[in-house]
């Protein structure tokens, strides 16, 4: 399980996270929604390493992950999905997928690698093209797949749905549950994720402003209203 406790991260004098309490539960998709600016991706980028909090803990299966460094996170367990994948353009398909895993002993990459291509595959089919030339679905199920390939426990995605045709955003979401990870999704596709998911967290200016089970955040008028545009 992940939790965040009290978490502050702030750019400057912009206060991006302002004391966010949440937790995503095991092997259950956890959403993250909220409007441009809401501070969804700081979140991430905090639980990752790769932003350093002013204040507050993050804690993964109960250790203290606070200010570690994004490899020493990684090789924890946890893997971050960056918004737009972050999938190396310029290497094929498959070396963006080893590059997910190098450190894992040679049989667990190769076993992950085929349960990864039975998930996605497109993938299989395009091992030798240059990342740069998939479609936009297809690059991020390259930038999910690289993911698992370090094995983890759980994941954090930023806005998988990006730019995607509807069927495939749900076949991507549709996958991510079927996977049974402890999934944190942020998105601003909130019906989308909301579908999926199990609990939703509603970000407002650096703060959460609603944290119920996601059926009753897609049952709530004036919360969809006033947060998830929809
Ligand atoms: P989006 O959906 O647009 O990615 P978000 O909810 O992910 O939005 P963040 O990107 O976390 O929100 O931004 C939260 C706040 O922090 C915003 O006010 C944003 O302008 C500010 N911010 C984000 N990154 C930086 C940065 N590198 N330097 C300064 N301010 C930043």
């Amino acid at each position: 399980m992940l939790r965040v406790q009290d978490l502050a991260t702030a750019y400057g004098p912009v206060r991006a996270l302002d004391g966010v309490d949440l937790a995503a539960e095991a092997g259950v998709i956890t959403a993250v929604l909220g409007a441009n600016g809401a501070g969804k991706t700081t979140l991430l980028r905090t639980v990752s390493g790769l932003a350093a909090p002013n204040a507050g803990t993050v804690t993964f299966d109960g250790e203290d992950i606070t200010g570690w460094a994004p490899d020493r996170i990684v090789r924890r367990g946890l893997a971050h999905v960056p918004e737009n994948g972050g999938v190396i353009t310029e290497l094929t398909v498959a070396d963006n997928l080893r590059l997910g895993g190098l450190w894992r002993a040679r049989a667990d990459r190769e076993r992950t690698r085929r349960e990864v291509l039975e998930l996605f595959p497109p993938l299989a089919e395009r091992l030798d093209r240059q990342a740069g030339t998939l479609s936009g679905g297809e690059r991020q199920m390259l930038a999910i797949g690289r993911a698992l390939m370090s094995g983890p426990r759980a994941v954090i995605l930023d806005e998988p749905s990006l730019g995607l045709a509807p069927m495939v955003t749900a076949r991507i979401l549709r996958v991510l549950r079927e996977l049974a990870l402890t999934v944190l999704l942020v998105e601003q596709n909130a019906r989308g994720a909301l579908s999926v998911a199990t609990h939703g967290y509603v970000l407002s200016l650096g703060r959460v402003v609603a944290d119920a089970p996601a059926a009753d955040l897609l049952d709530n008028d004036r919360l969809r209203h006033a947060y998830l545009g929809f």
